[in-house]
């Protein structure tokens, strides 16, 4: 061969294998995404450990088949009034729109979580939504779901926690419904600055920290309770899952806000990408039991057919009379 094309050859072999260790490199840290080239179809493959286990997230809530449990009150810390010393950031992680739970003085335990059955007391780290739903009920997908992500606050840290079975993590789930006419004034807090993380990497910090409670339904004491997974890479199996029952109720606008405002890719990247069905689709439940709590405020619900046998012997009783 001529030198030239020696070298043409030496600078062509170069391109391809750094394609190669680019591609491999992506496919390996932090390259997946909710396309069919990189989406929840192909993690399992591409993460066998563990979004190829056998308790993943999320799952289908079979409302018929959950065993209905009674749960302690569930304690929330510093989810009605902001901490002194709290400090809110919203960022685009890439996959999704998250606000971070931060402190100006280091502290992990501004805002915690307890009871309810939780096997302890965990410091939550930051709340992200998908969109939609990425739980669904009976089949049913709602528009967007929310993700308050702690971490039992009995290990080190929240990156030692992240890989200990079964009770390293606990995320509550609130699911979203697009069925209010007005503006949800919690959801506003995320709508309203949409445009400042639009792209991934980016982030804006609140001048002023809101109430996280303003995103809850106000019945917290009726939810789900099953045992799983992280639902992203790599889906560690870690997680104590909360589904409250109530949604939370946005507005048709607040919903195409998420869906149109943003983006998978960095600013200045090719081809944009509208981050949007950044959700993964539902995993069997391999045999684990759904809890239903039974919480009604000290007021007990009777299943139908139950209180159809209680009428039944009352009646039959007073007949007797
Ligand atoms: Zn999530």
């Amino acid at each position: 061969m001529l030198p030239l094309q020696q070298q043409l050859t030496g600078m062509l072999v170069g391109v391809l294998t750094a394609v190669v260790l680019f591609s491999t490199a992506n496919a390996q840290h932090g390259g997946w995404g909710y396309s069919s080239d990189n989406g929840p179809a192909t993690w399992p493959n591409n993460y066998p450990n563990w979004c190829n286990g056998q308790k993943q997230s999320p799952i289908d809530v079979q409302s018929k088949s959950a065993v209905q449990k009674s749960f302690p009150a569930l304690n929330f810390k510093g989810f009605d009034t902001p901490p002194a010393d709290a400090q809110m950031r919203i960022k685009n992680n890439g996959h999704a729109i998250q606000v971070d739970l931060l402190s100006k003085t280091g502290k992990t335990d501004n805002y915690q979580i307890s009871g309810g059955g939780l096997p302890g007391t965990y410091n939550v780290l930051q709340f992200h939504f998908h969109w939609g739903s990425e739980h669904t009920v009976n089949g049913k997908r709602y528009d967007a779901e929310m993700h308050v992500v702690t971490w039992n606050s009995k290990y080190p840290t929240a990156s030692a926690a992240s890989t200990v079975t079964p009770d390293g993590f606990a995320v509550l789930s609130v699911l979203l419904e697009a069925t209010s006419q007005t503006a949800n004034p919690g959801m506003q807090n995320i709508v309203s600055q949409l445009s400042n993380v639009a792209n991934k990497g980016m982030n804006y910090t609140y001048p002023t920290s809101f109430s996280v409670n303003s995103l809850f339904p106000a019945d917290k004491a009726n939810y789900w309770r099953y045992m799983g997974s992280l639902t992203t890479p790599k889906c560690n199996e870690v997680v104590v899952w909360t589904i409250f029952k109530t949604s939370l109720k946005i507005s048709q606008d607040q919903i195409n806000a998420l869906k149109t405002s943003c983006y998978f890719n960095s600013a200045g990247d090719q081809d944009q990408q509208q981050l949007n069905n950044n959700y993964r689709t539902t995993n069997p439940l391999n045999g684990r039991t759904v809890f239903d709590s039974s919480n009604t405020s000290g007021v007990p619900q009777l299943a139908p057919t139950v209180l159809a046998l209680v009428i039944a012997v009352l009646s039959s009783t007073a007949l007797q009379l």
